[in-house]
């Protein structure tokens, strides 16, 4: 079974946009994933089309309508669909390696994408949408959100990376950053290539790297080491 994205959006042209080259859209020609688009604006019911208003109790901005966007999903993921639904929003839960995982285990998702202030609490809460966060910083639409998502999951799905073990060994995989690269040449102005890794001593050399993965993320990240890491 196909991994199925669904993305309601008012810019359904910015799909599948990146995600139409490269792995991603060798395996969307594959069929080892589906995309649909699918264009908020058809389910507003005024004449104008309107899908957004002004903000209950005033202030800046412009609101998506819980009604318009109720029907929307309602056409995209009907009762019985299987697939989460998902928010692009940066007051969601950060998403994570683990999270992207669960997501490309599962049959797909449905995923909205906010723009102007964000959409109507009472659409969050009438269809139970899981409100995913791709970082501390606020983007002015969820698609490039969607997009960072889809990547992220497509590149798990059987088939889609040539070479599955470089997928195990990655940062997060594991809880560390991942070590450092280095190709030829041998030397690259003045910096020689670490010894270690020219020396053939494959348990030499996963000591190494280990060692190193470890030290970048003491260094860098302390959050994925503590107690607790993020999930
Ligand atoms: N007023 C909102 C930000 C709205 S940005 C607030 O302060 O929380 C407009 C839309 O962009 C959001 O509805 C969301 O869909 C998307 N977006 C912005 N930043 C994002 C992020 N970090 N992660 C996921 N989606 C984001």
């Amino acid at each position: 079974m196909s991994f199925a994205a669904s993305v309601l959006t008012l810019y359904p042209e910015m799909f599948p946009g990146p995600l139409g080259l490269s792995l991603a859209g060798r395996a969307l020609e594959a069929g080892t994933w589906s995309l649909e688009a699918i264009q908020i604006r058809d389910f507003a019911t005024d004449r104008h089309r309107n899908v957004d208003d002004t903000p209950a109790g005033g202030g800046a901005g412009m609101v998506m309508r819980a009604d318009v966007l109720a029907k929307a999903i309602d056409h995209a993921s009907p009762p019985g669909d299987a697939r989460p639904r998902l928010l692009m929003s940066p007051r969601g839960k950060p998403l994570t390696q683990a999270r992207v995982r669960e997501l490309a285990a599962g049959p797909g998702a449905v995923i909205l994408c906010g723009r102007f202030e964000g959409v109507d609490q009472r659409l969050i809460d009438a269809r139970g949408l899981e409100e995913v966060s791709v970082g501390d910083f606020i983007l002015s639409g969820g698609e490039p959100a969607a997009l960072v998502l889809l990547d992220a999951v497509v590149r798990l799905l059987p088939g889609v990376m040539g070479n599955a073990v470089s997928g195990e060994e990655e940062s997060f995989e594991n809880g560390l950053l991942e070590h450092p690269h280095y190709t030829r040449p041998q030397e690259f102005e003045g910096r020689p290539i670490p010894d270690v890794l020219i020396s053939g001593n494959h348990r030499k050399i996963a000591e190494w790297r280990r060692a190193e993965a470890e030290k970048l993320t003491r260094e860098r990240r302390p959050d994925l080491l503590a107690d607790d890491p993020p999930r």
